[in-house]
């Protein structure tokens, strides 16, 4: 099969990802092997590749928002069948006895394996998963628009349920990548005022676009203050400016895998019970939701196909914030 392999970390515009004929995967006990239609970039993918995240495994496949059709059954698979559409996120396994995954947070497993990461991903024909970790993807979206969900999506789905924001209120996002595009849609179907804020002007209109209430730039001041906020971007240098325009008790939550250093903060930004926190990876209750909630919206992801064999130019274009919503690969028809 066709496959993008990462060899040696290296930053991306020495093009370290190379197109590699291998062997098919073959899917064991409990396993489904995918036949790859698309798979989605995320930042996550620069940061494997750039060596931001430490590796650990080479090489490896990247790519983790893999949409495909089922076309193997490893022995003690059910509920699933061969041409059945999934999709693929991030969390790939998780061990379901550590004490995380005991409490209902097995996106913090302390074994957990991630897709294209300590396993290979979708940027080659086929892949393999556990059945458990892989989804159903809603009839009414195409392999190339579902691919966005699954990362993006996800994760901008965990960090809007974790910020606390309810109907009415104003949620500020930070930076305006593919997941920013999809929470401001799920954020106005739910009766919020999203306020967004970005240094690219590009990026400012798409928000107005898609129904952003007001848009400037992290040092501005909106009209309103906010009941809640997330940051997207990896720029430790936000937290402060987002904290400075929080309402008190409101959330501060922090979506990116990766940040810069936060700068010292003076505790009157935080004091008044503010609260900043993470997240982290998802869990498959997140997935699961939030497919279902994304074609009840429903959701319409903006995206740019590159072909396979263009991963490096896909992640150069995503690196300079060049890609209007999301990159996604196209691996087979
Ligand atoms: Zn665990
Ligand atoms: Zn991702």
């Amino acid at each position: 099969m066709r496959a993008i392999v990462l060899d040696q970390i290296a930053a991306v515009e020495e093009s370290p990802l190379s197109l590699r004929d291998l062997p098919m995967p073959i899917p064991g006990p409990g396993q489904v092997r995918v036949k790859v239609h698309t798979c989605g970039l995320c930042h996550t993918d620069l940061h494997t590749v750039e060596g931001d995240l430490a590796p650990h495994r080479r090489p490896v496949i990247p790519g983790h928002q893999i949409v495909g059709r089922i076309d193997g059954l490893g022995s003690k698979v059910s509920g699933l069948k061969e041409g059945d559409r999934v999709g693929i996120p991030w969390l790939h396994w998780t061990c379901g006895g550590c004490e995380f995954c005991r409490r209902g947070l097995e996106n913090l497993c302390v074994n957990a394996k991630f897709t294209g990461y300590d396993v290979d991903g979708g940027c080659a024909e086929c892949t393999v998963v556990p059945a458990e970790y892989c989804y159903p993807i809603p009839g009414l979206f195409s392999d190339e628009h579902a691919a966005p969900l699954l990362c993006a999506g996800i994760i901008g789905y965990r960090a809007y349920r974790l910020c606390g924001i309810r109907p009415g209120e104003n949620l500020g996002l930070y930076g305006f990548g593919a997941s920013a595009h999809l929470v401001i849609q799920f954020a106005r179907h739910q009766k919020c005022n999203v306020l967004v804020f970005t240094r690219d002007e590009g990026h400012r209109a798409h928000a107005r676009d898609l129904g952003a209430v007001w848009t400037g730039r992290a040092e501005d001041t909106p009209p309103e203050l906010l009941h809640a906020a997330i940051i997207f971007a990896p720029a430790g240098d936000l937290v402060p400016e987002a904290l400075r325009v929080l309402r008190k008790a409101g959330t501060l939550a922090l979506a990116g895998i990766t940040m810069s250093q936060i700068p010292a903060l003076d505790y009157s930004r935080l004091y008044d019970e503010r609260v900043v926190r993470s997240v982290a990876n998802s869990t498959r209750q997140d997935a699961r939701e939030f497919l279902q909630v994304a074609a009840e919206v429903p959701l319409k992801t903006e995206i740019q196909l590159f072909d396979l064999s263009e991963a490096n130019q896909a992640l150069q274009a995503l690196k300079k914030s060049e890609i209007r919503g999301a990159g996604v690969l196209r691996v087979a028809a």
